[in-house]
């Protein structure tokens, strides 16, 4: 029922910018290793994501907007252990709920692609088209036949900052996988995808910040922590250049921030918020399941052995590199 993708629209999709990372964790699961992200007036007008994943054939095409038990889990302990990105099954049924949505698809086994177009989750054309390998997925109109929805959007430039934030995410967490990303007809950035996360941070920040970068790289029995710490010279007045990744997820946690600030403190003073990418892993068990999975927000069972283990790896990376 369309009603219902409408309202689960509301819970998945509360921006333009949910509808890309949607899309492009979608392009990752199908194994894609060169993404493409396009948006104009802040995603509302025209979104696009070009991937040459493995596609989707024409006998699928229906079932990948139908709300579905994902095939992308499979046990209770997956859930835990989220290696898959999209789990809900429920993304592109929401999205077409509530814009014009194109899907352009062919796998490498088939000769010729398949084109599906659905208005406000009615299919409108089904058919056989050329396409290269890949998936290709246009977007128009978000919220068009919701105009509630619409009113709360912020202004097209707020909504256009949404969007690349995610999008600089998505490419710090996947320094496997080239990105390309175009705002309104200009290019943002653009990623090797050689795995450098270093080439990564460039692209996406300056040099200012890369000259000043500190490698993170340290292990103990329970924990992981890999990536690159900056006092970054940018007059920033926010922590927009702050990503953490646990297990592989964007997520959002005060007590790391709290860390890096104050292992830079103890040593030398700082004005501006320090950069940082940081990539932990630790054992599930570590993380408090009873934040939902699909929020940013991680807890941790305790809070201060995450602090400790993040202040003294950072605290120590900093002297090395000053003695
Ligand atoms: P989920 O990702 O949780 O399975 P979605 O609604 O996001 O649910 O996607 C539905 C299905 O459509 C996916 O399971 C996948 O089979 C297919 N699909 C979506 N996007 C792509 C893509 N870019 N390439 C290949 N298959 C895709
Ligand atoms: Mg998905």
């Amino acid at each position: 029922d369309n009603t219902i993708n409408k309202i689960a629209a509301g819970e998945v999709i509360e921006k333009p910018a949910s509808i890309i990372k949607e899309l492009v964790e979608n392009s990752i699961d199908a194994g894609a290793t060169e993404i493409s992200v396009e948006a104009k007036n802040g995603g509302i007008s025209y979104i696009r994501v070009v991937d040459n994943g493995k596609g989707i054939q024409y006998e699928d095409m229906d079932k990948a907007f139908l709300r579905h038990a994902t095939s992308k889990i499979c046990s209770e302990v997956d859930l835990n252990y989220i290696n898959t990105l999209g789990f809900r099954g429920e993304a592109l049924a929401s999205i077409a709920a509530i814009s014009k949505i194109e899907l352009m698809s062919k796998t490498a086994e088939n000769e010729i692609g398949n084109r599906i177009y659905i208005e406000g989750g009615v299919t409108k054309v089904k058919e056989q088209c050329g396409c290269p390998d890949g998936t290709i997925i246009t977007i128009k109109d978000v919220f068009f036949n919701t105009p509630a929805r619409l009113k709360f959007l912020k202004s097209e430039t707020r909504e256009g900052i949404y969007i690349t934030e995610i999008m600089q995410n998505l490419a710090l967490s996947n320094p496997n996988i080239s990105f390309k990303y175009k705002l309104n007809d200009k290019l943002v950035f653009s990623t090797k995808g050689d795995g450098d996360i270093k080439a990564v941070v460039f692209c996406i920040y300056g040099n200012q910040v890369v000259n000043n970068l500190i490698e993170i790289n340290s292990s103990k029995e329970f924990i992981t922590i890999k990536g690159y710490v900056g006092n970054s010279n940018i007059a920033k007045s926010n922590r927009n250049s702050q990503s953490l990744f646990v297990n592989g997820r964007y997520v959002k946690n005060k007590t790391i921030t709290a860390a890096v600030e104050a292992a830079f403190k103890s040593l030398i003073t700082i004005n501006k918020f320090p950069f940082y990418i940081l990539h932990m892993y630790v054992n599930p068990e570590f993380i408090d399941v009873n934040v939902h999975p699909s929020k940013a927000e991680i807890k941790f069972q305790d809070e201060q052995l995450i602090f400790k283990a993040v202040y003294h790896s950072v605290r120590d990376s900093i002297l090395s590199v000053s003695s």
